[in-house]
């Protein structure tokens, strides 16, 4: 345990959080995962939001293996390969209507570069918009997309072209008890950005249907709708980042089942394959025909591999109705974290849509950023054995996002080490 950490010192470049969590995990099953002394944690977190039908669900691992015996690579666009078509099929089957043709990558990032070189070319127009708050990706292209500067710091200057309107981050506007009526406000906003900072030639809208590194942003009910008459109006595609909503995470197949309205493109990666690296994004079949030979290929895109596993994981998700389980037990989550609220001021809102869940603490009632305190829950949490995420553009939400087979008693038990973590951070400092 001790060399590996060692060596990741010595060796690996870790980037993101200021330390590594001080455990070395070593395999995992369900919603459990081990480290190399034997101890099991809980794991509410998926791996950032990935293994929603379990870790080494045994029906994707099954079909993966299956896969690994006949064929591990050739480069799917190159020549045919069954698993690949098999995919798109059932991509098509499930994606929003008239979504039928799909392109495979390896990860979200790239597949958000393929859907915005896709939208200029079809629509030969060369701006975008995107939310404030939004996470798109580490790429240059897809950071220049992101709306949040914790994420872009250091490296810019970005892509010209890219517009940012107000994400409907109801509890921080001015509206926080009248949510629709900053959805309208926003979308008033979106239009504005159109008509005052662009050129008029904007290719795309570009949105997550709950802003997952933003904070667990659940958009009003009518928000979407409001955009979508906005962009209707000026011609402009929407594509729908689906990376980390995807695949029943938030109680639906796709979380924008939940608004009523449909995209132009739907992007799509984390919960595609329960872990094997994959992508896609999806359109429909007359934007899809802009892409002529040459224009456009992924050497791993498309893996047999990975799209064997998520072939059996999609199956799995709707053999076993995991969405509406991640909407039942979301609910469940949600309502006994909301009876810890009642006793902690520091909880400032409990939000969330599935089992997608954020808990926003605050250091008093002007919302100040309760960003350490959400850092120490987050590492009390390990020491009891649960792993949860921390995100928000102020770092202060600490994120649920279990595997979506989790059951109600383990909910209660992450809930229940939530609760003494708060305890054990409200504690006054002793001097
Ligand atoms: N889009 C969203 C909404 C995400 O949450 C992420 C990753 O967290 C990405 C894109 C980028 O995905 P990847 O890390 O696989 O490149």
């Amino acid at each position: 345990m001790i060399d590996t950490i060692q060596k990741y010192k010595d060796y690996v470049m870790t980037g993101f959080v200021k330390s590594v969590a001080p455990i070395v995990i070593d395999r995992a099953s369900g919603t459990s995962v081990w480290d190399a002394n034997g101890r099991e944690y809980l794991d509410c977190f998926s791996g950032i939001s990935v293994v929603n039908a379990g870790h080494n669900s045994p029906r994707v691992i099954a079909a993966a293996k299956a896969q690994m015996d006949k064929l591990i690579h050739c480069c799917s666009y190159l020549y045919h390969v069954q698993p690949v078509a098999d995919l798109a099929e059932k991509i098509a089957q499930v994606a929003p209507r008239g979504l039928t043709k799909t392109f495979f990558g390896n990860g979200g990032a790239e597949a958000i570069e393929g859907a915005m070189k896709l939208a200029r070319l079809y629509t030969g127009k060369h701006e975008f918009i995107a939310l404030h708050g939004s996470f798109h990706g580490r790429t240059w292209g897809t950071l220049s997309i992101t709306g949040n500067q914790s994420r872009k710091k250091r490296g810019g200057p970005y892509a010209p072209g890219v517009s940012f309107a107000p994400s409907p981050y109801a509890y921080r506007s001015l509206w926080p008890n009248d949510p629709e009526h900053c959805a309208r406000h926003c979308a008033k906003c979106l239009d504005d950005v159109i008509r005052f900072e662009t050129s008029g030639d904007v290719a795309a809208f570009i949105a997550e249907p709950v802003l997952g590194e933003g904070g667990i942003v659940v958009p009003p009910k009518n928000y979407f709708c409001e955009i979508k008459k906005v962009l209707d109006q000026h011609g402009i595609l929407f594509i729908a980042d689906e990376v980390q909503t995807g695949f029943g995470r938030t109680g639906k197949m796709f979380a924008l089942e939940h608004y009523g309205v449909e995209p132009d493109m739907l992007v799509t990666a984390k919960g595609i394959a329960d872990g094997f690296p994959l992508s896609a994004f999806t359109t429909r079949p007359e934007i899809a025909a802009t892409y002529k030979p040459g224009d456009h290929l992924s050497t791993f895109g498309g893996n047999p591999v990975s799209c064997a596993a998520a072939l059996a994981n999609i199956q799995f998700l709707q053999d076993e109705d995991l969405p509406a389980r991640a909407a039942e037990n979301g609910e469940y989550a949600m309502q006994k974290l909301r009876e810890i609220q009642k006793h902690s001021p520091l909880i400032g809102e409990v939000r969330g849509l599935g089992l997608m869940i954020g808990v926003e603490l605050v250091r008093d009632e002007k919302l100040t950023p309760a960003n350490s305190e959400a850092e120490a829950v987050r590492d009390a949490l390990l020491r009891q054995g649960v792993l949860v995420g921390v995100g928000g553009v102020y770092g202060n939400v600490v994120r649920f996002q279990p595997p979506l087979i989790i059951t109600q008693e383990q909910i209660d038990r992450a809930v229940s080490a939530f609760a003494t973590a708060l305890a054990t951070i409200a504690q006054p400092a002793s001097v």
